[in-house]
């Protein structure tokens, strides 16, 4: 199923990101914590973009690749330590990287989008990095507007579900037509994905992010007792949450605009990988007001508001809710 060029190689970058992350988060997170130094996962998003971009040129040197890091400020003189721990980090995937070298390949992400182009995030859910909760390396293809193929590497998920810190870890990927299938980080089998059954509002159950600032905790609650869902929302970092709604194991997936920044987009690379996850696994993936996801509109969905994600049963539902909080 996974026998395209385009899905070896989105698996392999995948995989190799995710494991440099791992390392970085192994040997930087724990001392930094105290001093409430972000500097890890600062290292941590430069290496792993600049592995994918490495990876990306070698396979696919044509396609554009739109990444959420620019080297811009790593070129700067007071960078230079950040810059040589990346390229030491890097160096450990790709024999002789130099800093010129890791700088040229973060900046393959500065493309923007065009008739087919890759999307990436390489850190999605940087709080759940630093807190060792949930985050994911995310990757898509996305064609004509349509996304064609997602990875979601969750090294903190296992069985592409659930929460396990340390755990071997997920891949879970979808391509357009073929399915949602999750297998073991380190290799294995091969498993299918699909969506919960579930129909009762009442026993559904909801997630969102951990960090308010990125969501309306208010209008959550007035949507929870709109839709009379009992449990109270499970709190998850990064798109993991996708994944744990395309495994049945959630119901429904809210992004809604915080109060604070009430003109936030989406971006691209924080939805391309996982909205495919889900609608390939039965769901479906609206924004707000129901509209489907517009990858055309450049580095943002500029034309959506917030999302909804769900087992497809419990959607209609939903956005009748959302109209009325
Ligand atoms: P989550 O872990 O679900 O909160 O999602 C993490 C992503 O939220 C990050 O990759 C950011 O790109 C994105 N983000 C940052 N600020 C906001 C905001 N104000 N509203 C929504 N998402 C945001
Ligand atoms: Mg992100």
């Amino acid at each position: 199923m996974f026998d395209s060029k385009e899905a070896r190689f989105a698996l392999d970058a995948v995989r190799k990101a995710v494991e440099l992350v791992r390392q970085v988060q192994r040997e930087m997170v724990a001392p930094a914590l105290t001093k409430k130094d972000r500097s890890p996962v600062t290292v941590a998003d430069f290496a792993a973009q600049a592995v994918v971009g490495y990876l990306l040129g070698e396979e696919f040197g044509d396609d554009p690749l739109v990444g959420e890091e620019d080297a811009g400020e790593l070129r700067d003189a007071e960078q230079r330590g950040t810059l040589l721990q990346v390229t030491q980090f890097v160096g450990r995937m790709v024999a002789g990287a130099t800093p010129e070298a890791v700088c040229r390949w973060i900046d393959r992400g500065g493309a923007e989008p065009a008739a087919r182009f890759w999307t990436l995030d390489p850190v999605d859910g940087t709080k759940g990095f630093l807190r060792g909760e949930q985050y994911v390396v995310a990757l898509a293809l996305v064609v004509e507007g349509q996304v064609q193929l997602g990875v979601l590497g969750c090294p903190n998920l296992s069985d592409g579900c659930r929460d396990e810190i340390d755990g071997p870890g997920s891949l879970v990927c979808a391509v357009a037509g073929e399915g949602t299938w999750t297998t073991p980080m380190g290799g294995g089998k091969f498993q299918r994905l699909r969506v919960s059954g579930r129909d009762d509002p009442a026993e559904a159950r909801l997630l969102r992010s951990v960090e308010s600032g990125h969501t309306n905790v208010e209008s959550i609650g007035r949507f929870v007792r709109a839709m009379g869902i009992e449990a109270d929302p499970a709190l998850m970092d990064s798109q993991a949450k996708y994944a744990v709604l395309a495994a049945g194991a959630g119901d429904l997936l809210l992004r809604l605009l915080s109060p604070a920044k009430p003109d936030y987009r989406e971006k691209i690379w924080d939805n391309a990988a996982g909205s495919l996850v889900v609608q390939e696994a039965g769901g479906r993936v609206s924004d707000i007001d129901g509209k489907p996801l517009d990858f055309t509109q450049g580095r943002t969905l500029a034309a959506n508001r917030g999302l909804l994600a769900s087992n497809g049963q419990l959607h209609d539902t939903a956005l009748k809710a959302l109209k009325s909080t």
